[in-house]
């Protein structure tokens, strides 16, 4: 079904940050299929992790114990400062997990009809409660009735919140993403995300952050919320969690890590053996790479780089950032940019019609992430300069 309008081009192979499409030509690979190859292309321990488990065994099901699941669970949940998790296979169905525990956690203290706070601006998949808790027409037009439930707020606007405290009982719990991605790369006051988690310590909500754009170490810390010290009771994560292969979690520690009991969520292929294998290499890389360290350090380095190239051009509204999460953000609607960075072996993305997103991967050397700042400088350059 012709749900995607796609680009004029297609690939062949790839190997770490490069692409090469069906005629040879090389391409810098600076969206890494939307934040999921955070270790790039052809990754040597994520394929033999893939190899080996596929030659051992592919899938059983959740009605035995997995024992690299169990693993994998072991891994993430340390590393997020959770407790327990749930996997699914994509990042929709992770919050769907988040959606329905909240529910059941309000029904559980006597809510009828439980309501969660979501905000303008925000992506949360397209299953149909995730859309319905999207904040974007575009994505939910046409799709009527939505899910119910959802309560929305301006994004980084504790004092909404504040209000809706005040006159909604049904309230109970806020889903937010730490960094809006879809929404254009905004990145909140510092306030924000402390602040929330503060507000859901009195109001007894549960504070669920969506962090499947920003989570394994793209923003410079394992998950976002850890630069503000600002931990949520459910958390979700996929993309870049299986480096391309399909894999999503929804994570909770507290009084939510127990909510979902047997019998009330499932998913037939969540967590299966390949699955999680892949994943448990991909932490492996990350953490005995010190990605996360690194994707600090190249976002700064990126950011100073397109910051100096396109100083003092008037249409360049801002240009901001966390790790390796960049947007610039341009004056005027720059969807054609994307076709334009083809010609010059850049692949971008726009999001929210005039903000540039770079979400390259993470394993960068110095060398392509200036390769990166000068190339898009020159797309910007060519089609506005
Ligand atoms: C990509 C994304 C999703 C949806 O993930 P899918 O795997 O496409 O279902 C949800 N939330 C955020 C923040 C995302 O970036």
């Amino acid at each position: 079904m012709q749900t995607y309008g796609h680009l004029p081009v297609s690939f062949e192979r790839g190997e770490g940050v490069w692409l090469w499409d069906d005629a040879g030509k090389p391409y810098l690979d600076a969206l890494a299929g939307v934040a999921v190859c955070g270790l790039g292309h052809a990754h040597a321990q994520v394929t033999a992790a893939l190899c080996e488990q596929a030659s051992t065994l592919i899938h059983t099901s959740n009605l035995y114990h997995i024992p690299m699941q169990e693993q994998l669970a072991e891994r993430l949940t340390h590393k997020a400062g959770m407790e327990r998790v749930f996997f699914a296979n994509s990042g929709a169905e992770a919050n769907e997990a988040a959606i329905k525990l909240a529910r059941l956690y309000g029904q559980g203290r006597g809510v009828k009809s439980p309501a969660i706070v979501v905000m303008e601006g925000s992506f949360h998949g397209r299953t149909l409660a995730t859309l319905s808790a999207t904040g974007s027409r575009k994505v939910q037009a046409g799709f009527e009735p939505l899910v119910q439930g959802f309560t929305r707020v301006p994004y980084n606007d504790l004092d909404a919140i504040v209000k809706v405290a005040a006159n909604s009982n049904d309230v109970v719990a806020v889903l937010v993403e730490p960094v809006l991605g879809e929404g254009g790369v905004v990145i909140p006051d510092e306030a924000y995300l402390p602040g929330l988690r503060q507000l859901c310590d009195q109001q007894g909500w549960l504070l669920m952050l969506d962090e499947i754009q920003t989570g394994m170490c793209r923003t410079g810390e394992w998950f976002a919320w850890q630069h503000r010290q600002a931990r949520p009771d459910v958390m979700t994560v996929a993309k870049a969690l299986g480096n391309g292969f399909p894999i999503g979690a929804c994570m909770a520690q507290g009084e939510a890590a127990n909510v979902l009991q047997k019998g009330t969520h499932g998913s037939t292929y969540g967590g299966n053996p390949l699955a999680s294998h892949v994943a448990l290499a991909v932490i492996g890389v990350l953490e005995a790479q010190g990605l996360a360290q690194r994707a600090r350090t190249l976002g700064h380095q990126i950011l100073e780089g397109l910051t100096v190239g396109l100083s003092g051009k008037d249409y360049v509204q801002e240009i901001r950032g966390q790790g390796l999460m960049i947007g610039i953000e341009l004056q005027q609607p720059c969807v054609e940019l994307m076709a334009e960075a083809l010609k010059e072996g850049l692949l971008i993305n726009v999001t929210a019609g005039n903000v540039i997103r770079l979400l390259p991967p993470l394993i960068l050397t110095d060398q392509e992430a200036d390769e990166i700042v000068s190339r898009t400088i020159k797309v910007v350059e060519k089609v506005y300069g």
